[in-house]
């Protein structure tokens, strides 16, 4: 393995943004990660993990340090009985890849994760979910380098600490694991879950479609509201903007603020989302709603544009910076909060930026 200089990372994200890395390698084993490691604590220098980039924004000034790619491959299946397999993917894999082969297989459980970007070692991390499924419901355990005992270790679900998007990996144990690879456990027998909205409208309650339809369905509904990025747009890293925490009182202070700031059409689409959100029991799914009301879809700021049809994604119209990025959403959460009282908070990793520059551009004085 080697470990290189200078290493561009925009081509390495979904994003198409970002400087270099000042090193980068891609391990395939523990003793590449060994090496990799003892090459950063020789030089005295940071190691940030990198996946398939999906979920962060990189400074244009690139990381300093070294960052590592955990990139072995393969497949494998490791036990099967009458109703269920568990099946082994290791981190370089690409996940919708993965995805793609299991629903040829004709295993359930994680078809409504269909065309989501990244990589298999990141599927525990983010706990990632979609459309009714998550992977804490079939992941049962993770194979990780730990970087405090340079040991190989396994984690069973049970100490993954998943909650929604969550877990270990990328709160209380961040930066201590390198993921290897992920075993699932993944059935054999239909199982169709259309509890999402938008699948049962697709479907129908009494509907039994198969894997392959499903796949279709979940690809349908998300190049609608996610432009899947591509080579040859410019790109995005899906939902930018994440849904606030919505407590009582700020439930109640929005309530106020809709009734002084916003027409009566406007008060009246406020009603019906509280509703909506009230009768499902998922709290108050928000900021699409509050970005489309103050009037921001589709504001842009240099190359990085609010999507028209899904406000939470921000889109790299081609020649995006980092800074454009930030700038566009220091004004929509500024917009929103002084006309709403809501703080939107933002779902990418901002890596490469200092903390006095985060606080420029996120702080809102509350
Ligand atoms: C168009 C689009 C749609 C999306 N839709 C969804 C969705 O519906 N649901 C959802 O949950 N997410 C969604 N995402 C977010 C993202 O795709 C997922 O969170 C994905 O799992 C991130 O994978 P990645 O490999 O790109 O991770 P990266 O962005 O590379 O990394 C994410 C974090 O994981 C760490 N990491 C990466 N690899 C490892 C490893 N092997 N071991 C330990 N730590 C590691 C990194 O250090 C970083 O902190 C979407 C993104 C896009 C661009």
């Amino acid at each position: 393995m080697e470990i290189l200089q200078n290493v561009p990372l925009k081509p390495l994200t979904t994003f198409k943004i970002g400087g270099p890395a000042e090193y980068f390698c891609a391990p395939e084993t523990k003793e590449d990660i060994s090496k990799a490691l003892q090459f950063a604590k020789e030089k005295s220098i940071s190691v940030f993990v990198l996946g398939g980039g999906s979920n962060m924004l990189i400074s244009d000034r690139g990381i300093m340090g070294l960052v590592l790619s955990p990139s072995p491959k393969g497949i494998a299946k490791i036990q099967e009985d009458n109703d269920s397999v568990i099946i082994e993917v290791a981190a370089g894999e690409n996940w919708d890849k993965f995805v793609q082969y299991v629903i040829q297989q004709g295993w359930w459980g994680i078809e409504n994760l269909s065309y989501i970007p990244g990589n298999a070692g990141t599927f525990a991390v983010q706990n990632v979910g979609a459309y009714g499924q998550e992977a804490s419901e079939v992941v049962t355990q993770v194979e990780a380098y730990d970087t405090q005992t340079d040991s190989i270790v396994v984690i069973a679900n049970e100490d993954c600490g998943f909650y929604y998007r969550h877990s270990i990996f990328n709160t209380s144990a961040k930066g201590r694991y390198i993921i290897l690879r992920t075993r699932l456990r993944l059935g054999k027998l239909p199982k169709p879950n259309l509890t999402y909205p938008d699948l049962l409208k697709k479907f129908g309650a009494e509907a039994t479609p198969s894997l392959s339809e499903i796949r279709n369905a979940v690809i349908e509904i998300r190049n609608k509201k996610y432009p899947f990025p591509v080579e040859a747009v410019g790109g995005n890293a899906g939902s930018f903007f994440q849904h606030p925490l919505i407590s009582p009182e700020l439930e109640n202070r929005l309530r106020k603020n809709i009734q002084t700031n916003f027409p009566e059409e406007v008060q009246k689409r406020f009603a019906e989302e509280e509703q909506k959100f009230k009768s499902r029991k998922t709290g108050l799914k928000i900021s699409a709603f509050l970005i489309d009301i103050c009037g921001l879809k589709g504001l842009q700021v240099g190359g990085a544009k609010i999507n028209e049809n899904q406000p939470l994604v921000v889109l790299n119209m081609g020649t995006a910076t980092s800074s454009d990025v930030m700038e566009l959403a220091r004004e929509v959460r500024e917009e929103v909060y002084a006309k709403t009282g809501v703080p939107i908070p933002i779902e990418p990793e901002l890596v490469g930026f200092t903390t006095t520059e985060i606080n420029d551009y996120l702080n809102l004085g509350e």
